[in-house]
């Protein structure tokens, strides 16, 4: 008798940078979507190779482009690089727009980008561009970067312990609206709650950890977790080491068990149903052991050692995301 080797589960990843090395060819050279290689952590390959059925591809402008004005147009140049990839993938690759375009990329193995903002910078308060990015494909929008923009504030030294703006909780009821997903990953403690209390739909903390355990504050308190949960959300998984570690160091030695820590953290305090994986690849220091988005499925395999069932696997791999996305996509 022969026993088959446990199937590969697909991954959902909410998280991950590359479009920012794609677009800045000088940041990280030589990087390719669509061939192998060893600059970076994501390429199409690498993403089969690791089960990555889907991710949230993060739209980001740097700081400079936002002082200097130019949020909008560095927005749209990664907007037109997103379809472009979508384009040149020669059916590889398709644009996830409803939940019924996720989970035919999940069962067929071609690879779902998911369109998100990293921060509201690019938007005006009247919601143009939101109306617009929508019908380019926008479905998730992290209100903040760790700065300031006119609806919200981000943690980091410019934290002013401010809320959302009004033009931020009208911002959050038209994504609710329009089918959105809120991300308040980023966020500041005032606008966490200000956001809680404001939408009528799930949120997530996309690619955030558990303070708990990594009292960094990018991280959430367990009350903060609660809240998400109540809400219907999840956190997704980040990487980052200085978001893992204890100490926050950036020893790129991390064991899996500590990932698996933050995970089995979040499940204790309020269910396997509210936490899911998003690397931050390409947008952060990561441990060795997952090293690049290949190896992602040592994760996977590190959860089955620490007797997380496979329905759980299954549920913090995409389950929990595609739940989600049922109840904010329209
Ligand atoms: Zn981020």
């Amino acid at each position: 008798m022969t026993v088959a080797p446990p199937k590969v589960v697909p991954i959902v990843d909410g998280h991950t940078d590359v479009l920012l090395d794609l677009l800045h060819p000088n940041r990280n050279p030589g990087r390719d979507f669509f061939a192998r290689g060893a600059a970076g952590h994501v390429d199409l390959p690498r993403l089969r190779e690791g089960g990555i059925g889907a991710a949230l591809l993060a739209c980001f402008v740097p700081d400079d482009d936002v002082a200097n004005g130019r949020a909008l147009i560095e927005t749209l140049r990664m907007v037109d690089l997103f379809r472009r990839l979508v384009a040149e993938g020669d059916g590889r690759v398709t644009h996830v727009f409803d939940p019924a375009g996720l989970r035919a990329c999940l069962d067929d193995g071609v690879f779902g980008a998911i369109l998100h903002y990293e921060g509201a910078d690019a938007l005006d308060p009247d919601l143009a561009v939101l109306r617009l990015s929508y019908d380019l494909g926008l479905r998730s929008l992290g209100l903040v970067w760790s700065r300031p923009n006119a609806f919200a504030q981000g943690v980091g030294p410019q934290d002013t312990g401010q809320g959302l703006t009004g033009a931020g909780r009208d911002l959050v009821r038209a994504c609710n609206e329009m089918g959105v997903l809120l991300d308040v990953s980023h966020l500041n403690d005032a606008g966490f709650w200000d956001v809680v209390e404001t939408t009528t739909r799930p949120i997530v903390a996309s690619h955030s950890n558990s303070k708990a355990i990594s009292p960094h504050p990018r991280n959430l308190s367990d009350d903060q977790i609660r809240a998400i949960a109540e809400n219907g959300g999840l956190l997704g998984l980040n990487f980052a080491i200085g978001f893992l570690w204890p100490d926050m160091g950036q020893r790129t030695d991390l064991p899996l068990d500590l990932m698996v820590d933050h995970v089995a953290h979040v499940a204790d305090l309020v269910g396997i149903e509210h936490v899911a994986i998003g690397s931050d690849y390409d947008g952060a220091r990561v441990p060795d052991a997952v090293a690049d988005a290949s190896q992602i499925g040592r994760l996977v395999e590190h959860l089955r050692l620490r007797d997380f069932t496979e329905p759980d696997i299954a549920a913090i791999c995409h389950g929990n995301w595609l739940r989600v996305f049922d109840a904010v996509w329209r």
